[in-house]
């Protein structure tokens, strides 16, 4: 099948804006590529030959103007790796229980359901700790739905479409999600849909106004083929005040990684060199992303 591409309007503030300008380019026209290039790049993170280019709407969201359709995308998902983007599953896994922690503050949660849940150590450890009671999945990657049914025994959704209104969840969790998902608000509008009354919507981004962003600039590592917009703080608030939801917490997120995996990344971000370095000690920094958690506004409707 042969990839679409298509214009998009702001997904921040759905308009077709004519002020924005040009702020994170691609080296790369995409028009220059062959069909199994692209695909090349999108199956390797590390590969950033190419992204679509970032353009700042007169709202302050950053988004690519042209991105693939929603049916090439589905096929590009269909069938990747695991997604563990910090080199190591232990490293994985301490992230994760950072996330718990800011999690259990505001539960336990009878139904939840989990979108992009990659391998399942998140819902895992969720379970596990009791702060999770019954999961449900949604994850378009069928590579990881062996590994998905050993943590729940539930059904696991390829689609968010699939699942019928009338099912309702208490914590709907997307970590790395919204960043991948083109149409947000039509997404976030299921979700909605999805949320009992006091329903509340919990996620990580990256945040493209973050200290690591600014240094790094166009090589900055979120701005990537999957990404086709990017959050920050103020963005994220008022996409969501936009489609009816309140805010009940946005905060940096701690990411834990190897320093020897930390520097090999720096070293391929600045002189694109591919270094193996021996295993060092953790470290935990507040690397760029934050997470959020809203609520469904019962006032605004
Ligand atoms: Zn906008």
């Amino acid at each position: 099948m042969s990839l679409e591409i298509i214009d998009r309007v702001c997904p921040f503030c759905f308009q077709q804006d004519k002020n924005s300008y040009l702020e994170i380019s691609s080296k790369v026209e995409y028009s220059t590529l062959t069909e199994s290039e692209v695909r090349t790049i999108w199956n390797n993170v590390f590969n950033r030959k190419f992204f679509f280019s970032y353009f700042r709407c007169e709202c302050g969201g950053l988004y690519n103007k042209e991105y693939f359709s929603i049916k090439s995308l589905k096929e590009l998902y269909s069938k990747m790796k695991e997604n563990i983007h910090t080199g190591d599953k232990n490293m994985d896994i301490k992230t994760k229980i950072h996330y718990i922690s800011i999690l259990s503050q505001h539960g336990p949660f009878n139904n939840v359901l989990e979108i992009g849940p990659d391998n399942g150590s998140l819902a895992e450890n969720l379970i596990k700790q009791k702060v999770v009671k019954n999961i449900d999945f949604v994850e378009p990657n069928v590579e990881m739905h062996s590994n998905l049914k050993k943590i729940s025994k539930n059904s696991i959704f390829k689609n968010i479409y699939e699942i019928d209104d009338n099912i309702k969840y208490d914590l709907v969790i997307g970590i790395h999600v919204l960043d991948h998902i083109p149409d947000i608000k039509n997404y976030v509008s299921k979700i909605d849909s999805l949320l009992n009354a006091e329903g509340t919507i919990f996620g990580v981004v990256h945040d493209e106004k973050s200290l690591l962003a600014r240094i790094l600039a166009s090589r900055w590592p979120a701005y990537l083929i999957w990404h086709p917009h990017l959050f920050n703080t103020n963005s994220i608030r008022s996409f969501f005040r936009n489609v009816g939801f309140k805010q009940i917490f946005i905060k940096k997120t701690l990411n834990y990684f190897n320093v020897s995996y930390l520097l090999e990344h720096l070293i391929r971000a600045l002189f694109k060199k591919e270094l193996k370095i021996f295993p060092l000690f953790t470290l935990s920094l507040k690397l760029g992303n934050f997470a959020f958690m809203f609520k469904k506004n019962q006032i605004t409707r």
